[in-house]
């Protein structure tokens, strides 16, 4: 097989990202994560300006950091959506403005389908039902017929967003859920609060509500103990049915949720019950970054998807099950 160079950008939402991989896995990852002040969330075209501001430097970094000169990268990927509007306008306009300058084929790439990708790739699961917990997504998935399809999934906000927006209550800046592991570390005072789970789905506003208020007159360890077991504990219940109906044998955690400690122990305890294997993807690739698109546009290259500039746009609500997944990664992966 011939060795193709793709460099991906990714830019859906706090982080701006650059990275060079081929067949033999990745070169170069750097990443330069957009900050809210304390108590607030992402501002989107904020976010868009400190994308736009490190560009140049993450992807000279992320050239060097490969050893390749630009004019040796074959392929271009970026993400084209889900994410915020204003942040995926600077990945695509610069994926463009290069495939343009340097003739170099475009491959647009959906972000939560590439977090499931480099999970893959990352780990070797094979045939995996896959929990994607992220800033935007909180969905329980396998595929099937050539589509990631959905076996349970939030009803309101996402696992990550129930943690970052308790955690800004508390007055951490975004992202918090690194933080809220690490006091819940500190407690095993159980608070009660709302427990929602509706058939495979679950439902974390009412828990949201009822821990900010809880945090006015408890300990706030005790709190993120209780909001992390409650929160861990529904999606576990969720992801244990998924793993009795679809009778897979391996489950694959990804996003960055996925570096919770806790939850990787409580998800590993519902696999031994079921005969599955855990994977969990690695701490360091868990969250957003170029890695993930730019590995999912070599897939995608290989298997002939490629753009023309003036159709490289963005969707901001681009659902992964509508994705058609028809490329191989098996040939790719030895
Ligand atoms: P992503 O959107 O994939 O970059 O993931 C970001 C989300 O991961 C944010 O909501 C973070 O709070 C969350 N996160 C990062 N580290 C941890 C952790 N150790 N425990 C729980 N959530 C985490
Ligand atoms: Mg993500």
């Amino acid at each position: 097989m011939i060795i193709v160079f793709c460099l991906g950008i990714e830019s859906t939402a706090h982080t701006f990202s650059c990275s060079v991989v081929n067949e033999g896995g990745i070169l170069s990852d750097v990443r330069s994560v957009y900050k809210a002040s304390e108590g607030k969330g992402i501002h989107p075209r904020e976010a868009a300006i400190h994308h736009a501001d490190n560009s140049k430097k993450v992807l000279d970094t992320a050239l060097n950091d490969a050893r390749i000169s630009i004019k040796d990268i074959d392929v271009i990927a970026y993400s084209k959506g889900p994410g915020l509007g204003p942040c995926l306008r600077v990945g695509a306009v610069i994926a463009r403005a290069l495939a343009v300058y340097y003739n170099k084929p475009l491959v647009p790439v959906n972000h939560a389908v590439a977090h499931l990708e480099l999970g893959m790739m990352l780990t070797r699961a094979n045939d995996p039902l896959a929990l994607l917990i992220s800033g935007g997504h909180c969905m329980i998935l396998a595929l099937s017929n050539n589509r990631w399809r959905v076996f349970g999934e939030t009803l309101d906000i996402t696992l990550g967003q129930l943690l970052d927006q308790f955690g800004r209550e508390a007055g951490f800046a975004s992202p918090c859920g690194a933080i809220i592991e690490e006091l819940a570390e500190r407690s095993h005072n159980y608070y009660t609060l709302p427990y929602s789970i509706k058939g495979n789905d679950v439902s974390y506003s009412g828990l949201l509500t009822a821990a900010k208020k809880a945090l006015k007159s408890n300990r706030l360890e005790d709190i993120c103990y209780s909001l992390q077991e409650t929160a861990f504990s529904m999606l576990t219940e969720a992801v244990e049915r998924a793993l009795a109906f679809t009778e897979k044998r391996e489950l694959l955690v990804v996003g960055g949720v996925a570096a919770n400690k806790r939850l990787a122990y409580l998800l590993e305890q519902v696999c031994k019950l079921h005969d599955a294997k855990l994977f969990v993807v690695p701490t360091k690739f868990a969250g957003d970054c170029g890695a993930q698109i730019a590995w999912t546009g070599l897939l995608e290259y290989h298997a002939g998807i490629s753009i023309k500039v003036e159709d490289a746009t963005v969707i901001q609500s681009w659902r992964l099950d509508t994705v058609d997944i028809i490329w191989n990664r098996q040939t790719l992966l030895h």
